[in-house]
Parts: structure tokens; sequence; C-alpha cells
């Protein structure tokens, strides 16, 4: 087992991070406290390949390893969790659109996507149907050869209204998920329209919102793999989805780490740093080894998904619901380091703790996440 990372890795790496530190960090404060959704920023990630990192390179993609993809939302999220996350969304459907597109759609949706030129969102979860995602309503029935026409309501979309692409997951057969296919749905589409952007308690740099098709005519070229395909593509797509996720936990709990060491090593009490406190020495300590159990986590299980290893699916629940929960605990022991300055918006761990809340719940809550460990482990 080799922990070491290659130098193409580390050259990844640090490149993520310079781009972080120039174009994130200082922007991230803003960022949420305008609600501004940094679609410049993202075009110039995608100028390095971020886009698209994990398809093809004859396609336009970086053609890196999901592991490859770990290191570099890492690093992003230390700069902006919120911006990275959008991110990782995005790759999620570029991903699904390279390899389970047919030559035509690769050809059409790809170059746009890979250059962020349009942007993508991914639309499993609907008002009724949330954790039990295969129970989806919205449906999608063939007009004659050429089209399906498109009725229901996706929930809690990432980028919507914002995006130009959605990939729909949608019912085309009976009940359960051998009933849903996939459909690329591009914005302007007649009858598609938006829900108001939601408030939310933090992810303030990417809108949330409904969306909405009433008979929205959709080519029937557009479909993703063939129809009834479409819940397995969603999940395919969700196990990486949860190692990006998990990275983006990792990048913005260290980012509250080193937030938290700078502190104690200025702030006085009792006549004392507190970095002289053993109390709070150990806290550091504590936070750092469980980062690092998480970071390995993830990357072990980018390894299983690289090498289409039988198990890969438990472990990115795994890495999931380990990584998002140690770095929700890193984030909040950093603001209590902080003492009542944590609760500021003058330092950025009250922001960091909102942003990284969101990732025990979506893209499967964490309970699901234990769902899906536990029917591994009892029905192999
Ligand atoms: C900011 C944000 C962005 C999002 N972006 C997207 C997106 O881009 N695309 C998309 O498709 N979805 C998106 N989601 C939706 C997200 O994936 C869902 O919110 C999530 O899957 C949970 O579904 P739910 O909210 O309906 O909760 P529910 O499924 O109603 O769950 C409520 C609670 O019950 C628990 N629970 C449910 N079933 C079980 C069970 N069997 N055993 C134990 N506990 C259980 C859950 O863990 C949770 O704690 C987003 C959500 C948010 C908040």
């Amino acid at each position: 087992m080799d922990f070491q990372l290659s130098e193409d890795q580390r050259a990844f790496q640090d490149m993520a991070r310079q781009f972080a530190a120039e174009h994130l960090t200082p922007n991230a404060g803003r960022w949420d406290e305008e609600n501004h959704f940094p679609l410049e920023e993202l075009r110039q990630a995608a100028e390095l390949g971020m886009a698209a990192i994990y398809v093809g390179e004859e396609h336009g993609g970086s053609d890196l390893t999901r592991l490859d993809a770990a290191i570099l939302f890492e690093e992003l999220a230390v700069g902006c969790p919120s911006t990275a996350a959008f991110l990782t969304i995005h790759n999620m459907v570029s991903w699904m659109v390279d390899r389970f597109g047919s030559d035509a759609v690769r050809a059409r949706f790809l170059p746009d996507l890979t250059t962020m030129r349009r942007v993508a969102s991914y639309c499993l979860t609907e008002p009724s149907a949330g954790s039990d995602a295969a129970s989806l309503k919205t449906r999608a029935e063939p007009e004659g050869n050429a089209e399906y026409r498109l009725n229901g309501s996706k929930a809690f979309i990432s980028g919507g209204g914002a995006s130009d692409v959605y990939a729909v997951m949608c019912r085309t057969g009976g009940d359960g998920p051998g009933g849903i296919s996939c459909l690329l749905v591009e914005n302007g589409t007649k009858g598609l329209s938006f829900g108001a952007p939601e408030r939310k308690l933090g992810w303030h740099s990417q809108p949330t919102s409904m969306v909405n098709f009433a008979d929205c005519r959709v080519p029937s070229e557009n479909i993703l793999g063939a129809e009834g395909e479409g819940f397995r593509i969603a999940m395919a797509g969700l196990d990486g989805g949860r190692i990006n996720i998990a990275a983006c936990s990792l990048g913005g709990a260290r980012a509250a780490l080193e937030a938290a060491m700078s502190y104690v090593k200025e702030r006085q009490q009792f006549g004392r740093n507190l970095a002289d406190f053993q109390s709070i020495q150990f806290k550091l300590a504590d936070m750092a080894t469980e980062l690092d159990a998480a970071r390995l986590m993830v990357h072990r299980a980018a390894i299983s998904l690289d090498a289409k290893s039988p198990d890969a699916t438990k472990h990115c629940a795994m890495a999931k619901r380990l990584a998002t929960d140690i770095g929700f605990k890193v984030v909040n022991e950093a603001l209590q380091i902080h003492g009542g300055y944590g609760y500021l918006r003058d330092f950025p761990l009250e922001r960091l703790l909102r942003d990284l809340r969101v990732h025990q719940i979506l893209e499967g809550t964490n309970e699901i996440m234990r769902v899906v460990i536990s029917r591994k482990l009892l029905d192999g």
C-alpha cells in the first residue's frame, strides 16, 4: 500500500491549492454574504481541467482518476467548500454524459460541459422522494419515436435556475428503480421552470431551487443509457459524488484546523498563549488525527472506485459517512477554540460550519450511508 502521492498528483494538488488561494479564499466570505454564484471563477477552474476531471481526453476531459479528483476537490474546498461542492456536481453530470451518452449526445454536450460554457445539474430528489429516491414520480411519456413529454417536479436542485443542462431521473416504466430513465433537459425548453431560490443555512455561493416540468418536450436522443437504466446511472454517479463531497469536507475542515492552529499561537488568556494549554494541544491532536483517518478512508474509496472493486459502493458510503461527520466535528471544535470570535462573521469558522453541515445530508444522508453499508455487510 502506497501512502505517497505520485509526482503528477503533487503537481495537480499544487495547481488546485494555488487556484484556491488566488481565486476562492479571498472571495468566499463575500460570495457567502451576497449569495453570489461565481461562474467566472468556475470557468477559470474549467480552463485548468477541473470541470471534467474523469471525462475521457478524446472528449475534452482531463482523463484523471477518482483519487486525483479527491485530491483536487480537497484543495479547492480549503478555499470555498460551497463552490468546490458545486463543481463536484457538475463533474458528476459531465462523467454521466461521457460514460452513458450516445456518440451524438457526447458530441453535442461535452464540449460545453468540459469548458463550463454550459453548467450542469443533477436532478434526482423530489418533494416526496428524498431518501427513497426510487419512488420518484416525475414521468416521461414517449411522443412518437422522437420525443418524450416530461411532467413533474424536482426538489433541492443545486444550480437550479442557473444551470444550462439538467440530468433528470424520471419514470418511463413501472414502479421501482427498474422503471427509471435519465434524460438531459436543456434550459430554455418550453415547460421548464424553476422555483424561487431556496434560503439556506449554508452553500450560499450556489443557488438551490425546485425544477418543474410541465409538458416539456425532450428529444428521445437525450437519454443517457437505455430506458430503465436511469436509477443505476444515478447511483453510479453518486458513488463518485460521495467521494467528492467527502473530499470537500476534508478541505473545509483543514481550513478550520489551520485557522485554529494560527489562532492558538496568538490568542493569550491567563497570561499564556492558548497553545500552551494541554487541553487545547490534545484537542488539536485529535482533530488532526481524525482528519487524517478520514482522508485515508476517502482515498481508499477512490482507489476502490478506480479499480472497479466490488466493494467500491460500500467503501464510498463508508468514506462519505465518516469524512462528513469528522469534517463537521473538526470545524465545530475549531470554532470552539476561537471562543466568541468563532461565532462572528469576521472569522471563517461559522461559514465553514454552515457549509459543511449539509454534506451530512445530501448525496444520501449519513443514515442512508449506514443503510447502504449494512445492506452490503448483511446481504453480501
Ligand atoms: C442544499 C441542498 C442541495 C441539494 N442538492 C441536490 C441536487 O443537486 N440534486 C438532488 O437530486 N438532490 C439534492 N439535494 C437533496 C438531498 O439529496 C436530500 O435532501 C436528501 O437525499 C434527503 O432527502 P430528504 O430531504 O427528502 O429527507 P428524507 O428522506 O425525508 O429524510 C428525513 C430524515 O429521515 C432519515 N431517514 C430516511 N429514511 C431512513 C431510513 N430508511 N432509515 C433511517 N433513517 C432514514 C434521513 O436520514 C433524514 O435524517 C440537496 C439538498 C440540499 C439540502
